[in-house]
């Protein structure tokens, strides 16, 4: 059965899908605080504004009335400058869902019946193939984008329909989709897209209009990646995941966003077909990117050649790559995979995304933004004009409305319900609510380990609350009902799990353990061989120069110091935080490059080595940072 309209957010499966859990809908799940919180104002206040302001600045509005024959002038932009609209209408859709009133109709009404008056007669829609080159359409599919930005106008439309019943953007996308079906799937056009999203978008908009034949094509296409039907745009077959058919391949590779959308879309095909081969496919590739092609902030793409994965442990801190759209993609992944699985790991990975690979790309003002995210810069740094730092917007400007679509849909990740049982996977202070069920939560996270549930409205009979106990956690989370400590032992799947008869009133406190610890590389990672990074719950930490009294580039660190906790209500620049101390060494400065004699184990100048969230750097100036530092 298809999911009637409703108001609910990203990748909904079906009912009868084949979802372990079921997700919440858009205002089931209300976040008041924390760093969640504080993103969901700062992208409403602030990244919303600006992003709807460069959509006539950087081209996209411009270059459709040129497509729709109401304006003269020429093309702006990349090929594929209509997906950033796209997802700009999805961030707004979500945010219009989450706080009606947002001022954002008027947008919504004039771009869907702008995009309506550019979409050809046969519903072909696609600014640049319309403008600049009509008579390469589908032809040049393996840098075209056609699909990719197709799915983008398909994600947006899902998202106002899924957020409030607005059907005028899904009239566009059902057109384009019914074209796309008559080509490619009916009319026996093998073609494939060099770059993958358009596959869990086809599902997704199968998904709310219940025409199979969406999910049919992206079926097809996934099936026929691989078998050489992309031609080779200069980058290779491994560029765009055309090495060898899905089944098959065992590690991901090539351009690192196109890799994980497709396997979003992967996810979402077996979700609702049932196709078990694709959902081992996938879970076998994200076990080996996890294993050894991921940073530890969750980001991934090591190679900035080609935006793209590199070797098994290839995983330099200063020349990672880590573009923004790839930890959103990893969002998209994990969710799909959570909600097939029904395993914590899944909803850990997206809460170590979260928290910094994600969380970094954004300024603490919400006004800049990182295309690409290291985790190291020196204070020589040469990477660009704009010296590593977070910049305005982009000439190629995926990201930043990727970044506003995924903050605005932030409630959806928080909790999943299933028969009798509601799943807690993300901790942030607000509230839940699924069918008669309401819980209050109170937390200070990710600053305080504690989390407390109120009931304040309860079904009749038993049901469970399952509390996701991250890996940093095991062993050390304890759950209190009513202040009477119960078993935290997490199930199978990471989860404790208190099953109960509830009264209004009743409290759950789960506590989960915050010790600042050390995590060390494996050292097949040549790079980082002989360091450690400093974590605290979900945050990953780094070192910036500004609050280092030696350079940050020869402090190293002393494992058997303790690291010890400073919470800030308010640093300039950041805002909340809790600063971590690191007992250290300052080495004398190198000279050379090279010498004959090995460098002495232990530095003569005792320090203290102030580290900082990952996820807040860049926002007190330029200079140097590092995640990594060596032992002493
Ligand atoms: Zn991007």
């Amino acid at each position: 059965m298809v999911n009637p309209p409703q108001v609910c957010g990203p990748a909904v499966p079906t009912q009868g899908a084949k979802a372990v859990w079921r997700p919440l809908g858009v205002r089931d799940v209300d976040i008041t605080g924390g760093p969640l919180g504080r993103w969901q104002r700062i992208n409403r206040e602030a990244s919303i504004p600006l992003g709807l302001e460069q959509m006539e600045r950087a081209g996209s509005v411009p270059n459709l009335r040129l497509a729709a024959g109401e304006a003269e002038g020429a093309y702006q932009g990349y090929r594929f400058q209509d997906s950033d609209l796209y997802k700009q209408l999805e961030a707004v859709a979500w945010e219009q869902a989450r706080r009606p009133g947002s001022g954002y109709l008027e947008f919504v009404a004039e771009s869907a019946a702008l995009l309506g008056r550019a979409q050809r007669a046969d519903g072909y829609l696609n600014s640049h193939y319309q403008v600049v080159k009509p008579d390469k359409i589908y032809a040049e599919l393996e840098y075209s984008h056609e699909m990719y930005c197709a799915g983008h106008l398909f994600q947006a439309a899902v998202a106002g329909a899924r957020a409030g019943g607005d059907e005028r953007l899904t009239a566009v996308a059902r057109r384009l989709a019914d074209h796309l079906v008559e080509v490619f799937l009916k009319g026996g056009d093998d073609g494939i897209d060099g770059h993958a999203e358009v596959e869990t978008a086809l599902v997704e908009l199968y998904r709310v209009t219940g025409e199979r034949s969406y999910l049919d094509l992206a079926g097809k296409l996934i099936d026929n990646r691989g078998k050489g039907l992309i031609k080779d745009s200069g980058m290779g077959p491994l560029y765009a995941q055309d090495h060898l058919p899905v089944r098959e391949a065992d590690t991901p590779v090539g351009h690192a966003v196109r890799q994980l959308y497709l396997e979003a879309g992967i996810v979402d095909v077996y979700l609702e077909t049932g196709d078990e081969s694709l959902l081992e496919c996938s879970v076998r590739r994200w076990e080996d990117m996890v294993a050894t092609k991921m940073y530890l902030t969750g980001g991934v793409g090591s190679r900035h050649d080609g935006e793209a994965f590199g070797e098994r442990y290839e995983l330099p801190p200063d020349r990672a790559y880590n573009e923004s759209c790839a930890a959103i993609a990893s969002i998209h992944w994990n969710w799909r995979l959570l909600l097939a699985t029904g395993h914590g790991r899944y909803a850990d990975l997206i809460e170590r995304v979260l928290h910094n690979a994600f969380a970094a790309s954004t300024s603490a003002d919400g006004l800049r933004f990182f295309y690409v995210n290291p985790l190291q810069r020196r204070d020589d740094t040469v990477e660009d004009a704009y010296l590593g730092r977070r910049r305005e917007w982009f000439a190629c400007a995926c990201c930043p409305p990727n970044i506003m679509r995924t903050v605005s849909s932030l409630g959806h990740y928080i909790a999943t319900t299933a028969e009798r049982a509601l799943h807690v996977h993300q901790y942030a202070p607000g509230a839940i609510r699924s069918g008669d069920l309401d819980l209050a939560v109170a937390t200070g996270y990710p600053w305080a380990g504690k989390v407390v549930f109120t009931v304040e409205r309860a079904p009749a009979g038993p049901w469970s609350l399952a509390l996701r106990v991250p890996a940093w956690s095991a062993g050390a989370a304890t759950v209190t009902v009513g202040g009477e400590t119960v078993p935290a032992e997490p199930d199978e799947r990471g989860y404790a799990v208190v099953t109960r008869e509830w009264r209004l009133g009743d409290t759950v406190e789960l506590d989960l353990d915050l010790t600042p610890r050390l995590t060390y590389p494996n050292r097949r990672i040549d790079a980082v061989r002989g360091t450690a990074a400093v974590e605290r719950g979900p945050l990953v930490y780094c070192f910036e120069q500004i609050d280092q009294r030696a350079d940050v580039d020869d402090l190293a660190l002393d494992p058997r110091a303790e690291l010890r906790v400073i919470d800030k209500e308010d640093v300039p620049g950041l805002g909340r935080t809790a600063l971590i101390e690191a007992g250290a060494y300052a080495a004398d400065p190198p000279t050379l490059a090279y010498t004959g004699t090995p460098p002495t184990s232990t530095p003569p100048t005792r320090v203290t080595a102030t580290a900082v969230p990952y996820y807040q750097w860049d926002n007190r100036g330029a200079g140097a940072m590092r995640v990594w530092l060596p032992l002493a």
